[in-house]
């Protein structure tokens, strides 16, 4: 009875660290959009169709240029699994994502140059409608160095269609996920490593309400326990517990035996 539940503790020791040791999730900065319920936000059909509204002003070609290199560059990612890819809406056909332009009656404040707004499903988190704002009342740039009162409208861009792609923000510095662009900011019209992992993870994992993922980042500088994390530590605790309990009982049985040979305890 004693041996049997010695290999019993064995088994869950093991079993605890296998579970800690093989789900560590990397320590990538991206977050994850979620929809009412906790669904992942995904678009479904794909590719998902843009249009541009009306021209950002300031711009010979009304801005269409660099929606199309962001475009095309969330397109390039090549994931294992399902890949996002947008293509440009022809006249008559409906879109997913709009880029509008505003031009009076910004109504997100004089510190927001570009809000994305994401209508989802609350169950599935699938992306039904996407509307990409921009404050046409500032001063929007293409040029390779960006002069100190613009924004660089690919950087932007490359940055919502992320959000409507159902990405939420980065902890990583270098990542284009990262919110905080400032006016006069380097242009970042190439993806991080850290943006392409989370693309490649939100179109890779079932589109279900999933309880054993962190809704938060998992960032480095957080000790933020993710929940396979924790899960594994639960089971090396239980683990622990129960080696203690059967040394406890065992210590009992022993204790038991010297004071009466005849009797086995009861619970071994
Ligand atoms: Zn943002």
């Amino acid at each position: 009875m004693i041996r049997a539940r010695a290999v019993l503790v064995f088994v869950r020791a093991t079993l605890g660290v296998l579970v800690a040791l093989s789900f560590t999730p990397p320590a990538w900065g991206y977050e994850h959009g979620r929809s009412e319920y906790g669904a992942r936000l995904r678009l479904a059909s794909l590719p998902a169709r843009v249009r541009l509204a009306t021209p950002v002003p300031g711009f010979f070609d009304g801005g269409r240029g660099a929606l199309l290199r962001a475009m095309a560059t969330w397109s390039s990612v090549h994931c294992d699994a399902r890949e996002v890819s947008f293509v440009e809406a022809n006249s008559g056909e409906e879109a997913l994502i709009e880029v509008r332009p505003v031009s009076s009656g910004w109504r997100h404040g004089p510190v927001i140059a570009a809000h994305t707004d994401v209508e989802s499903d609350k169950w599935t988190g699938e992306i039904r409608r996407v509307v990409i704002e921009l404050d046409a009342t500032r001063r929007w740039s293409d040029a390779e160095v960006v002069p100190a009162d613009a924004l660089d409208l690919e950087t932007v861009l490359l940055h919502e269609i992320g959000h409507a792609a159902g990405l939420a923000h980065s902890g990583h510095t270098s990542a284009v996920m990262r919110a905080g662009l400032k006016p006069g900011h380097a242009a970042r019209r190439a993806l991080d490593p850290d943006d392409v992992a989370g693309i490649c993870a939100a179109y890779a994992a079932p589109a279900k309400v999933r309880q054993d993922e962190p809704s938060v980042r998992t960032d480095p500088r957080i000790s933020f326990p993710s929940a396979p994390r924790a899960l594994g530590l639960a089971a090396a605790l239980g683990a622990l517990g129960a080696g203690i309990a059967g040394w406890r009982r065992r210590r009992r049985a022993r204790a038991i035996s010297r004071s009466d040979p005849g009797s086995a305890p009861a619970d071994a």
